[in-house]
């Protein structure tokens, strides 16, 4: 979904026009602040797409929570106010920086195919089904993941449990939250598919129309089931009562009789859900320029793409090159690491991901010989990270393929930080904006889409790492990364934007640690996407006539990411969010001083 809006109008706009709506609802309980993307000060700091949600995660902070029960409290907030992008229908990936112990973890909260789902599930009569059909399916709906993921953070790194981490959340489904442009906008977008499910309508559009821009919007359904697993515990969802609703609603969508959409079913089963853990997983780790980067490893395909790259880019020094070879060579390394992305990296429960190969500085400097004066045509062949490297004789292993899946504004990224120094990045999503269009009913939560993320057929000659199977977990682009300097937090960052979200992480690294931008500037400059791509996906104002002279070629793409992050200075925090795209982000501190 794009947007243009502008937050600045918007919060005047929506001050006025919820006296009118409300009628005698409390108007001073709704929000109507304007958000700002950036905060400097003290005593922790929050950072996400929304001001609900980050004025959720500083309470939790001021209440003296940590970084992880700030982290679950926007998060299930942005389960309230970005209904399309995230919520307990979907799934994420987690990463904490323990500040006591000086580790860094990371939760694994992918959502996973059934167990009776094999390679071809997205295949009828030989042919890959169209892709808006699967997305819009109980087919695509993986088991939830976010649930899991909220109560491993809590049980091993909180210090609220889940009422109390769920509270502001709760708060504001029930008192309702100002509609936006983006709100309004994703809702219209999305008005045709959400009309052909009875429970869907009746939740998002209320009078048979999206809700209008300056109205509250209120989701006592949600408010209830996030009541309910507070009460309960996420068990409520993988093996008590919502557990059967959501097969339901999986195996039998609840479609509007004479729907015109062709709507499947899904396999999904009890014993699916109750199957569910969200394991933690090992960090992917790099270092780069005496910094140690770490990031989501497998399923998500983050951490090992933007290492790779980084450990490309490290064989020159990019804060010494012109702007234009700077920028260069992010292509170029980009495009090659896609290249091994897409040949190698799938669930490493089920496939073999050379993962220390791929992160490895020799292989990196094999492939960093590929990027020569000119930009390489692409596709751009997988390398070979076998151990025997041959340092600027590189030999191709194969025919290139490019990334072959989507670039949405969907998902959500959050970054918190406390006081103690502990820090979170977390990026979660229910894949495409609406996720698979069905909300569960009386639920107040939509189920994700998220097994739309494998390949539907093997484009590999049998080598494809990312085709559905029983219990998988699609790759995923998710790239939430923390940035320590001497074991200390320095850099948090994270965005959604489907495979661009390893570019966008990638471009706001180099801008800040090569570039010498601040953390604001390094997220807003203009962006730029090579997945492997014949040409590169650019936003209007990014540079393209000294790079096009070099053999680079540029198609529009009018908004890349929407990106948060935190960085932890010697005096404090830094907190910044999109100042435009998306409607612009909202950065919070505890202590502004
Ligand atoms: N499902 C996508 C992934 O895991 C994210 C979707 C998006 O950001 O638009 O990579």
């Amino acid at each position: 979904m794009r947007s243009s809006r502008q937050p600045a109008a918007l919060g005047a706009l929506a001050a006025v026009v919820l006296v009118l709506a409300t009628g005698t609802a409390p108007a001073a309980a709704v929000r109507t602040e304007d958000k700002v993307p950036v905060a400097v000060g003290t005593g922790g700091a929050v950072a996400t797409v929304d001001a609900e949600a980050t004025a959720a995660g500083l309470q939790v902070l001021r209440r003296g929570g940590n970084a992880v029960d700030a982290a679950v409290a926007a998060a299930a907030t942005l389960g309230v106010t970005e209904p399309y992008s995230a919520g307990i229908g979907g799934g994420g990936f987690f990463v904490y920086f323990d500040a006591a112990t000086g580790q860094v973890h990371t939760i694994d909260g992918r959502e996973t195919a059934p167990l009776t789902m094999g390679p071809d599930a997205f295949v009828e009569d030989g042919a890959p089904i169209p892709f808006g059909e699967a997305v819009t399916s109980g087919l695509s709906a993986g088991v939830p993941g976010t649930p899991a993921t909220w109560a491993t953070a809590l049980e091993r790194w909180g210090t609220m449990n889940l009422r109390q981490a769920l509270h502001p959340a709760i708060a504001v489904a029930r008192r309702g939250f100002v509609v936006d442009q983006t709100f309004a906008d994703q809702t219209a977008a999305n008005a045709d598919r959400f009309a052909a499910f009875t429970s869907t309508a009746e939740l998002f559009l209320p009078g048979g129309a999206p809700p209008e821009v300056g109205s509250v919007f209120r989701n006592r359904d949600l408010a209830d089931t996030y009541r309910l697993i507070a009460k309960d515990g996420v068990q409520a969802l993988y093996t008590g009562e919502l557990a059967q609703e959501i097969v339901d609603t999986v195996q039998s969508p609840p479609t509007v009789p004479g729907t015109t959409l062709t709507v499947r079913p899904g396999l999904m089963q009890l014993g699916d859900l109750a199957a569910y853990t969200a394991p933690l997983r090992e960090p992917t780790h790099v270092s780069y320029r005496g910094l140690d980067v770490y990031g989501m490893a497998p399923p998500s395909s983050g951490g090992s793409t933007v290492g790779e790259a980084l450990n490309i880019l490290e064989t020159v020094d990019v804060g010494a090159l012109s702007r234009t070879q700077a920028l260069h060579h992010y292509l170029e390394a980009s495009a090659l690491a896609f290249a091994d992305r897409n040949r190698y990296v799938g669930d490493s429960d089920v496939v073999d991901v050379p993962l220390g190969e791929l992160l490895s500085d020799d292989f990196a400097a094999e492939r960093a010989c590929l990027i020569g004066e000119a930009a390489a045509p692409k596709p751009v062949p997988a390398g070979s990270p076998d151990g025997e490297y041959a340092p600027c004789d590189p030999a191709p292993a194969g025919p290139g393929t490019d990334a072959g899946d989507g670039e949405g504004l969907s998902t959500t990224h959050l970054t918190t930080a406390d006081r103690w120094g502990n820090v979170v990045a977390y990026t979660l999503t229910i894949e495409s904006t609406g996720g698979n269009g069905i909300v569960v009913p009386d639920r107040g939560f939509l189920l994700n889409n998220e097994l739309t993320d494998f390949n539907f057929t093997d484009g590999q000659g049998g080598a494809d790492p990312n085709l559905p199977g029983p219990g998988k977990r699609p790759r995923s682009s998710m790239a939430p990364t923390i940035v320590l300097d001497d074991g200390r937090p320095v850099l948090a960052v994270g965005t959604p934007g489907g495979s661009t979200i390893i570019t966008t992480v990638l471009q706001v690294l180099v801008n800040r640690l090569d570039l010498g931008m601040t953390l604001p500037e390094a997220i807003a400059a203009p962006r730029a996407t090579q997945r492997n791509t014949a040409s590169v996906q650019a936003e209007p104002t990014f540079p393209r006539t000294d790079l096009e002279a070099l053999g680079h070629t540029f198609a529009d793409n009018p908004e890349i990411g929407a990106a948060t992050g935190i960085e932890l200075t010697p005096d404090g925090f830094v907190a910044a969010a999109e100042p435009v795209r998306r409607g612009g982000g909202s950065a919070g501190v505890v202590d502004a001083g």
